[in-house]
């Protein structure tokens, strides 16, 4: 059984088609620069070398049709026919309160997930336009939409509340939505798994530490609060986007530097965060390189990330009323052992205590199962790497067979 899952964005469109018997990868890739001069497919079959074809993809309609006819292609295909895609998962961004689970594609849903592009204007347009040129292409193939989204919509209405009028909840849809709802499902499914206990019996907190981050609080198995708001902007600073910060600040710089909304907008989204901070980089690796050459203010930067981090640990735990397990995952997150050391540092006195030498070699230690906390720490403490379109992939079956 073969389940194609399909990320689009504006102009790229990432791929991979999964062997459900044993979620395996048969095939992965990446359309960059779709409708643009001179788009490129990157293209990567099981075992294989990773080719590139440049083709030209005018439209949504002509990157998936690529997808298929690479995939079927004598030399670098991994199918015979495209009938052997039994199921399409889609990744879209904004389900709103309309979808606390994934769905199975049909005009209904097709509707709803157009009427929630006023919240994520960006990427569910994007999403639409994969989805509607994969039913084009396959019509008859069943095809479920996984949303960022869905997993957050169990929490508590005090967590997702913003207190401003009421009304902007109720007439514009303004309230925490959250996100990475994918990853924070998958690595706690994961983690249980790991512990050898039912999810329904633990208290997880998973930090999902990338170029965007969110935290998010797992309470037997479901989602209580998570850093990420009505907007992936809100919770921790980010590789260059700001995370929370004094909303007054807005109407301050825009007076003070003459700036309209959308500009004010970008230098939230694109000029702060690690990159803002620093004046170095966005990019994790290239700051703790220029903290060790103390280089800037790399390492303020990384300071301050380190203690939003723990802050929101700190937090998730009162939340919840303790916590079983912290979870690292994402490309800061698996990678980083000094971000977890300093995150999880200090914190004996809610019962977590890491093992350095676990936290700095547990990637290429096996035999210690991601754990990286110290044998006599209350609170387990796990590198989980993500999977994103396993995950989809597996609510594809589960909805579709
Ligand atoms: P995205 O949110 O775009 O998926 P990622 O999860 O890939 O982002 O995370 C990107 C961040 O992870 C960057 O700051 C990068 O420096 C960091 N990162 C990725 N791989 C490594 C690595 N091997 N070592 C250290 N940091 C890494």
């Amino acid at each position: 059984m073969k389940v194609l899952v399909v990320n689009a964005g504006s102009s790229s469109l990432k791929y991979q088609l999964i062997n459900m018997k044993d979620e395996s990868v048969l095939a992965k890739g990446n359309l960059e620069r779709i409708g643009m001069a001179e788009p490129l497919l990157k293209h990567t079959p099981q075992g294989g070398e990773t080719i590139e074809i440049h083709g030209d993809f005018a439209d949504h309609n002509a990157a998936i049709k690529q997808v298929i006819e690479t995939l079927m292609d004598n030399e670098h295909g991994v199918l015979d026919s495209m009938e052997e895609i039994r199921a399409v998962g889609h990744r879209v961004v904004h389900g709103g309160e309309d979808f606390a689970n994934s769905a199975i594609i049909n005009d209904e849903v097709m509707e709803a997930i157009k009427a929630n592009v006023e919240l994520a204007p960006l990427h569910n347009p994007a999403n639409i336009m994969g989805i509607e040129a994969c039913r084009k292409m396959m019509p008859n193939t069943p095809m479920v939409a996984v949303f960022d989204t869905a997993f957050h919509q169990t929490m508590p209405q005090k967590a997702f509340m913003y207190a401003i009028p009421y009304e902007a909840y109720e007439r514009f849809g303004v309230r925490r939505y959250g996100f990475h709802g994918t990853s924070h499902k998958y690595v706690a499914i994961k983690a249980a798994n790991i512990l050898g206990k039912p999810l329904e019996s633990l208290k997880i907190i998973t930090c999902h530490l990338g170029n965007g981050s969110s935290i998010a609080a797992v309470d037997h198995g479901k989602s209580v609060d998570t850093s990420m708001g009505f907007t992936p902007l809100e919770g921790l600073p980010m590789g260059t986007r700001s995370g929370s910060i004094d909303p007054a600040i807005l109407s301050y710089m825009m007076e003070k530097k003459n700036l309209s909304c959308e500009e004010v907008n970008s230098i939230l989204n694109k000029e702060s965060g690690m990159l803002g901070l620093s004046g170095i980089s966005s990019d994790f690796r290239d700051l703790h390189s220029a903290a060790v050459e103390g280089k800037g203010r790399a390492q303020l930067a990384l300071d301050v990330f380190n203690y939003e981090v723990k802050k929101y640990i700190g937090a998730y735990a009162a939340a919840m009323g303790g916590v079983d397990c912290i979870v690292f995952t994402a490309g800061i997150g698996e990678n980083t052992p000094e971000v977890r050391a300093a995150a999880c540092g200090d914190m004996e006195f809610i019962g977590i205590k890491i093992d350095d030498e676990r936290n700095r070699t547990v990637r290429n230690r096996p035999e210690y199962n991601g754990e990286i906390n110290a044998d006599d720490s209350k609170v387990k403490v796990l590198v989980v790497l993500t999977n994103e379109e396993l995950m989809i992939a597996r609510e594809t079956l589960d909805l579709v067979f």
